[in-house]
């Protein structure tokens, strides 16, 4: 095992070597310390002109940006489709920016669920985020189903990661039809083999979704045996706070029935000639439902420029390295009182760390008086997420000293859990 460096010099010497460093630039963060990036990633230039481009559009064309718009409006959602292809592995025709990530559950979960004989077993974890599991109960009640009868939820044997082989185990016990599985866990942040499980599915006859949303933009995925997937492009997309969400469906899907059809997802020949039956599109297009929201779907446009241009492995190697590097700080200055709960394989990872401490909430509060953003997650994690695009090595080193100074100090006890100082 190679000694850390742990001094300041090191963190800039880290920066120097980047080749991802320029990119901070691109980005508006304000002043203190923001690696809250994968709850929601910040404004770049890139974002703000494909925004203000859409607004010009409107301004100057009017209703004529549906068809003169540059691209045109009409097939905007196929156009970031195409767009965001390359960072799941899919063909264009798989990907649509379409809906809200939950919507996207229900009508993908629901469409599924609809081709299933019988009463469907679904299978979920326990660590998930809640609106996933919100929706597949939701979509299953929908259909007359008790959802406490009709899931199998693999629960975690630590609390904080989801072990592989109890989902394969559950695929084997159970006689499952459909499985959603986060790519990686919002509190942990371990990132699921999803290729050993896609392929556990295919043996078993199971349909297999994924929710990407924090790996999309900062994990390369190829998703050729997965089923279908969703995800936002509001954290490591860096599209703004409520921006369209995106989803895959696998091409030997094509032509099922949407659950939620609506006009957007009609075959785009004949979407205007307003007939009464409904003829989904032969792409993932079908999935749309109501119009595009321009609004919410341009900043993805310019977002994307960035993450095509760093490059996703790029991305990904460097998202690797900020997080070993604050791992390894962590042990090395505040092992007595910190936990990494995250797994320390590259393979089992994502993009953000999770630091566990009793009075994390405490710690958070603490942390924010000080200009430095991170989120709490209950029960006791500080989740950090140094995103690659716009975070340094030296911001990293600045976070474990700003932490170990409150934690030395015992600051952290002035503030009552809301965050106020008592
Ligand atoms: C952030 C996140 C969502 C968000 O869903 P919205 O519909 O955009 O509110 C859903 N699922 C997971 C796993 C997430 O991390």
């Amino acid at each position: 095992m190679t000694t850390l460096d742990a001094t300041r010099e090191e963190a800039i010497a880290r920066d120097e070597r980047d080749p991802l460093d320029g990119f901070a630039e691109r980005f508006h963060t304000a002043d203190g310390l923001y690696l809250d990036g994968n709850s929601l990633g910040p404004l770049s230039t890139d974002a703000e002109r494909t925004l203000q481009r859409v607004i010009e559009e409107w301004r100057e064309e009017g209703i004529h940006g549906w068809t003169d718009g540059e691209p045109p409006w009409f097939r905007y959602g196929e156009h970031l489709g195409d767009r965001l292809a390359p960072l799941v592995g899919a063909d264009e025709t798989e990907v649509v920016a379409a809906n809200s990530t939950t919507v996207n559950i229900h009508t993908l979960v629901g469409t599924f669920l609809d081709t299933i004989d019988g009463r469907p077993t679904v299978l979920i974890d326990g660590l998930n985020f809640p609106t996933d599991g919100y929706a597949v109960r939701a979509q299953l009640r929908q259909r007359g189903f008790d959802p406490d009868d009709r899931l199998v939820v693999v629960e975690s044997s630590d609390g904080r990661t989801i072990d592989e082989g109890d989902v394969v185990a559950a695929l084997e016990e159970n006689d499952v039809d459909l499985l959603l599985l986060p790519s990686v866990l919002y509190r942990s942040g371990q990132l699921l083999d999803i290729e050993c499980i896609a392929t556990a599915a295919a043996d078993h006859g199971v349909l297999c979704g994924f929710d990407l949303a924090h790996s999309i933009g900062v994990v390369p995925h190829d998703l050729s045996d997965v089923d279908f997937a969703v995800w936002c492009s509001y954290k490591y997309l860096n599209a703004g706070p409520g921006a369209i969400a995106g989803c895959y469906v696998n091409e030997r899907h094509f032509g099922t029935q949407p659950a939620l059809a609506g006009w957007w997802g009609h075959e785009k020949a004949t979407q205007f000639e307003m007939r009464s039956t409904y003829t989904p599109a032969e792409t993932a297009g079908a999935w749309q439902i109501g119009t595009v929201p321009m609004l919410s779907a341009a900043p993805l446009e310019g977002a994307l420029d960035i993450t095509t241009e760093a490059g996703i492995d790029a991305i990904r190697e460097k998202s690797l390295t900020l997080s070993e590097y604050l791992m390894a700080l962590v042990d090395d200055r505040l092992d007595d009182e910190f936990t990494v709960g995250t797994p320390r394989e590259r393979s089992q990872r994502g993009g953000h760390v999770a630091v566990e401490h009793p009075a994390a909430e405490r710690i958070v509060a603490a942390l924010a008086a000080r200009d430095v953003v991170v989120d709490f997650r209950p029960p006791n994690v500080v989740r950090v997420c140094p995103a690659p695009l716009y975070t340094s090595h030296l911001d990293v080193w600045e976070f474990v000293t700003t932490l170990s100074t409150i934690a030395e100090s015992g600051d952290h006890e002035r503030f009552d859990p809301s965050g106020e100082v008592t």
